[in-house]
């Protein structure tokens, strides 16, 4: 099976038939898969498209689709119904023609003799319907096989549209289809840096590394960049990530695809430093980000989710003088839960985050988007303030990757092996 490659990049679509998918009443989580794995396998998706359970509609894009792409990948459709149209839409796309599958209708036979009505058996058999010239993937839960059909240009992959069944085809499709030498994309980790100055470092790093492909994506405070191998090959499109990373400076935390939690994570893990935190507008979000990663019981100790005053005082300890004179979301305040929470937990490193999330809440003085952090540890107690832009979402979210990106650059400034 040839690689499907042209101008050095590999070209992949990702059709998700199905009615249910089109009218929303079932949500697709195949194209999404489909596209991870390629990715991973080094094969860049294109397009990616939910079609009807149709098949004028299906043949007809399926015909488009194999013509302007070396890899066209489908789901859905493929099972023993009348409205299962995958198979018969392939062959007419393709101008190829059905052929029973000797090996698959014995595997069937089993399941049609569990059936009463007479036509069950013609319709269970259909899944043993191949595309001449087909490559068949054995079903290894359900009963329809999928099919790596060459076309004039490369690949047709068909795919059963459960999950379950559809994942151990993708995998061995894809290793027949890149033979195991895609190269799979670079993946970097920014924070707190604005997106255009992220691509721009990027792309100046990557004047000098043709054959090497941009995205950048952006969440709040948080930017991936993605590298992709457009003819560079693995060893210079890893020398072009760490041109990238060096251009990227300190916002870098990784080049391997991880969380900015899983780093505060690890770093603290090797470190043997455990973490606590004082949670007031990001509601347990910090700690949801720590615990989300495997293996977080070794450095997270826990989360005071300390929301009204009343729970700043006795929980944390907080002086009521100092919510009165200062608020609630002020230098003062931060710096005493975050004091208040490693005193009551015994953890190495404590953050605190009080902030003004909106819309409501605000004032001139201390404007929505207004937060306050404070690291404490043994060695003393910072903080540090920052006034956010964005909706009530925006603003916790930033917020919550600036206090990880905060716990970062504190276990990052001990020794490793010296808590
Ligand atoms: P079967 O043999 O089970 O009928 P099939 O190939 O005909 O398989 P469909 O009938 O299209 O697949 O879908 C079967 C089930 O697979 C759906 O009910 C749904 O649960 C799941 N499924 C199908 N497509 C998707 C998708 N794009 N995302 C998530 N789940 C999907």
């Amino acid at each position: 099976v040839g690689r499907p490659q042209r101008e050095g990049r590999p070209r992949a679509a990702i059709v998700l038939v199905g009615t249910e998918l089109v009218t929303g009443l079932q949500s697709d989580t195949n194209g999404e898969e489909v596209a991870r794995a390629l990715m991973a396998a080094g094969v860049r998706p294109s397009v990616r498209e939910v079609l009807p359970d149709d098949l004028e509609v299906v043949a007809e894009r399926l015909a488009e689709l194999t013509a302007a792409f070396e890899l066209v990948i489908v789901t859905g459709g493929l099972g023993p119904t009348h409205d299962d149209v995958t198979r018969d839409a392939a062959a007419r796309a393709l101008g190829r023609p059905l052929e029973r599958d000797a090996a698959i209708a014995a595997h069937l036979k089993p399941v049609v003799e569990r059936h009463r009505h007479p036509a069950a058996a013609e319709q269970v058999m259909r899944q043993a319907d191949v595309l001449r010239g087909a490559r068949v993937l054995q079903p290894t839960t359900g009963t329809a096989p999928g099919q790596l059909v060459p076309t004039s240009g490369g690949h047709l992959l068909l795919l059963p549209g459960p999950p379950h069944e559809l994942r151990p085809m993708l995998t061995t499709a894809l290793d027949l289809l890149t033979a195991g030498e895609g190269v799979p994309p670079r993946i970097l980790g920014c924070v707190d840096i604005p997106e255009s100055d992220g691509q721009l470092a990027a792309e100046s790093a990557l004047a000098e590394h043709p054959g090497v492909g941009l995205t950048v994506l952006a969440r709040p405070s948080l930017i991936t960049i993605v590298l992709f191998d457009e003819g560079a090959g693995p060893a210079r499109l890893d020398r072009a990530a760490e041109d990238v990373v060096s251009a990227l400076g300190d916002a870098c935390y990784a080049d391997d695809d991880s969380t900015l939690a899983e780093t505060v994570i690890r770093s603290a893990a090797g470190r043997r430093l455990t973490i606590a935190l004082a949670e007031s507008c990001t509601g347990g979000m910090i700690a949801t980000e720590l615990t989300t990663v495997s293996g977080a019981s070794a450095v997270f100790v826990g989360s005071a989710v300390t929301y009204a005053d009343s729970a700043k005082v006795r929980v944390l300890g907080v002086a009521e003088e100092t919510l009165r004179a200062h608020g609630a979301v002020s230098s003062q305040t931060a710096s005493e839960m975050a004091h208040g929470v490693r005193n009551l937990t015994g953890a190495d490193i404590a953050l605190a985050v009080t902030g003004i999330a909106g819309p409501a809440g605000g004032d001139a003085r201390k404007p929505v988007g207004t937060v306050w952090f404070a690291l404490d540890a043994a060695e003393g107690t910072s903080v540090t303030h920052r006034l956010f832009t964005g909706n009530r979402e925006v603003v916790r979210s930033r917020a919550t990757a600036v206090a990880l990106n905060l716990l970062r650059h504190e276990i990052d400034s001990r020794a490793v092996g010296d808590p």
